[in-house]
């Protein structure tokens, strides 16, 4: 009877410390968002937009970028600008951070979330296609969090990392997407503790997404899963933003369907891969 007593109330104590999240949090703050061309980036801009924000966002499609920024101002953001490139040059990954400190002097938050479209297939043992992947989704993302270190030092900011279910579990059909998302993980929860050690305030929110009804995510799972909802891409947007602003160590979108699967994942590991294994469909696999 003790147990669950104690449990509860120090659950109470840690919860009654935290505070509630506030769009005014954002407001007149100076973020990038990666990847904000489409999906979950897009709708992150909107609500960033709403909040009164100044946005940079990037992509590599120009036309589409324009169109968020024009909504983005309709909405009420501060400011809102794009650059287009590809996050496979590391050089315009860093120079986004530059463009950002031109037009600011500051930044007070890091969205990281963009991510090159994969197809569900067995890997093919293709290394260059590993090292592709590598370098958009993951060395990308540590080249432009080094390069704002220092902005995110003097504002005291935060880093918030984008990732999946797939970069804390290994699913089948996606192995060099997480690849990437489990480097992510190693990177940015290692960075973390260094920071706290050099008491640097930048704090790092690491995003566990489960699946999110984009465009991409729609069209590449379509027919692969036996029975996965996906979850709102505007929901999911804000959860990121909440989740940043009130310098979380991780966020899970949405909860139940990400942490149950992580709590199988520690106490029942092979349980948890045979359940995986039987919600696909592999007849659908494209190429395969
Ligand atoms: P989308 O495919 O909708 O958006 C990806 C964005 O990244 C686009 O703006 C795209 O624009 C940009 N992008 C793609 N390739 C490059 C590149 N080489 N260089 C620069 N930008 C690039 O993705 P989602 O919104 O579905 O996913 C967003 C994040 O959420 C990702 O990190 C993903 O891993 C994560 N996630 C998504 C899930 C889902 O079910 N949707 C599930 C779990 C995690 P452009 O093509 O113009 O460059």
């Amino acid at each position: 009877i003790l147990v669950p007593f104690v449990g509860l109330l120090l659950a109470f104590w840690f919860y009654s410390g935290k505070e509630d999240f506030k769009p005014e949090m954002l407001q007149g703050k100076r973020v990038i968002v990666t990847g904000a061309s489409t999906g979950i980036g897009e709708q992150m801009a909107y609500h960033l937009a709403r909040m009164g924000s100044h946005i940079l966002i990037t992509a590599r499609t120009e036309a589409k970028l324009q169109k968020v920024v024009t909504r983005c101002l309709e909405l009420g953001a501060a400011s809102a600008s794009y650059m287009n490139g590809s996050m496979e040059d590391m050089g315009f990954a860093q120079h986004v951070v530059k463009k950002a400190e031109e037009l600011w002097g500051s930044l007070d938050m890091l969205i990281l979330n963009h991510v090159t479209a994969a197809n569900f297939r067995f890997f093919n043992s293709d290394i260059e296609h590993v090292q592709k992947i590598l370098n958009v989704n993951f060395l990308s993302y540590v080249a432009m969090a080094v390069a704002a270190l220092p902005m995110l030092k003097n504002s005291e900011g935060s880093i918030v990392v984008v990732s999946s279910l797939a970069g804390k579990i290994g699913f089948p059909f996606v192995v060099p997407y997480a690849t990437a998302k489990f480097a992510l993980d190693g990177f940015f929860s290692s960075l973390r503790q260094e920071l706290v050690m050099q008491n640097t305030n930048i704090s790092i929110t690491l995003c566990i997404l489960g699946l999110i009804n984009t465009d991409t995510a729609m069209k590449a799972t379509s027919g692969v899963f036996s029975s996965f909802t996906a979850a709102p891409k505007e929901e999911c947007a804000l959860e990121i933003i909440k989740g940043g602003a009130l310098r979380q160590r991780e966020v899970y979108y949405a909860y139940s369907t990400v942490k149950i699967p992580l709590l199988f994942r520690d106490w029942f590991p092979e349980l948890l891969d045979y359940i995986i294994r039987m919600k696909y469909d592999v007849g659908k696999l494209k190429g395969n």
